[in-house]
């Protein structure tokens, strides 16, 4: 099989909102008047992000998933998507496993795959996604990283923490009951984006981001770009590992008891959440418990932003805790 008797077979598809899809030299997208376009890219380099093993279902879901991911932090609403893949081989039965889950989540998402680019080489996954925000008179509504204000709350979505255990147990160097990895494993494999939250959040979220790189450190981009300081409850984030289990049923490699020390970690530096982390006036919380019950995402507050710049972190009682955590960082 070639390479345009693939594209055509795998990932060529009647359009619809785009304006024309694969098989010209450029696609032609048509944006809503009065809304401003949307766009992040992210690339899955196999032995980086993901192992040789996986099922390739469950990676097109995961390449699309942190593109979403970043389209939800911004409150954008998805419209389309470019797909730049280098294969070592044409493995027919891998490709159809990976536009199946990859298509599936875009029709879930009503984002159109229109266009990219497919060449040999060592396996490599690069998307580009578009989507759109409207303008309000003629200032976008799209979600930043710098607006947070001293006095908003601090909120997370959804559970911290999973993916990290799924990738320990994979290392072998946790052991869990199978359910708790099957969760885990989910939860590591197939994201869920955050994008009806993201929506729902705009005109309420002062700043967002989503977290890929561990809690703490994706907090630290947007203390950083708002100018401002933050304190978190390291406990009530702690609680958000594994939120659909109970810490009893984790144990270590040796049936040993899970420190607390280690929940926190989990939760403050874990990574590969794909949750999105924001802020908003203490004067907006009912809203924010509307946005999350509109959009069936749990939303939890974790702390709060300061005029005093720095992180700080404290326990369930109030008491100082040493921030000695550190997040991925591919060149460090
Ligand atoms: P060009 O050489 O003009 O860049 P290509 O021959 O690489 O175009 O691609 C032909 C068409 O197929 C283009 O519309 C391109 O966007 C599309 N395409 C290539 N690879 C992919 C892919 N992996 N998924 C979707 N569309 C693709
Ligand atoms: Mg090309």
């Amino acid at each position: 099989m070639g390479e345009f008797d693939l594209i055509a077979r795998y990932f060529k598809r009647p359009s619809r909102r785009a304006a024309l899809g694969v098989g010209d030299d450029c696609a032609l997208l048509q944006p809503t008047p009065g809304t401003q376009l949307a766009i992040s890219s992210d690339m899955l380099v196999e032995g980086r992000h993901f192992l040789s093993t996986v099922d390739p279902r469950k990676l097109g879901h995961k390449a699309l998933a942190v593109n979403l991911s970043d389209l939800a932090a911004c409150g954008a609403r998805p419209l389309a998507f470019t797909l730049a893949l280098a294969l070592p081989r044409v493995d027919e039965s891998w490709l159809a496993g990976f536009s199946e889950g990859l298509l599936a989540l875009a029709d879930a998402h009503d984002c159109e795959l229109i266009g990219g680019d497919t060449t040999q080489g060592p396996l490599n996954i690069c998307i580009t996604v578009f989507g759109e925000v409207p303008l309000a008179h003629g200032h976008s509504q799209a979600l930043l990283r710098s607006g947070a204000q001293a006095g908003d709350d601090l909120y997370v979505s959804g559970a911290l923490g999973d993916a990290r255990i799924a990738l320990e147990v994979f290392r072998g160097t946790l052991s869990v009951p199978t359910p708790v990895f099957e969760m885990a494993r989910l939860r590591m494999e197939q994201p869920t984006p955050r994008v009806g939250l993201g929506l729902a959040l705009r005109g309420i979220a002062t700043a967002a981001i989503d977290i890929s790189d561990g809690l703490l450190g994706d907090l630290g981009h947007i203390l950083a770009q708002s100018g401002v300081g933050a304190t978190v409850q390291a406990d009530a984030a702690a609680a958000l590992v594994a939120s659909s289990v109970t810490y009893d049923s984790v144990a270590g490699l040796h049936g040993d008891r899970i420190s607390t020390e280690q929940w926190r970690n989990w939760a403050l530096a874990g990574g590969d959440d794909y949750e999105l982390l924001f802020s908003a006036p203490a004067s907006a919380r009912s809203q924010v418990a509307q946005a999350a019950e509109s959009s069936q995402t749990v939303v939890t507050r974790i702390g709060r932003i300061e005029q005093e710049r720095g992180l700080r972190l404290v326990d369930a009682k109030g008491q100082t805790l040493p921030n000695g955590y550190s997040s991925f960082d591919h060149f460090a």
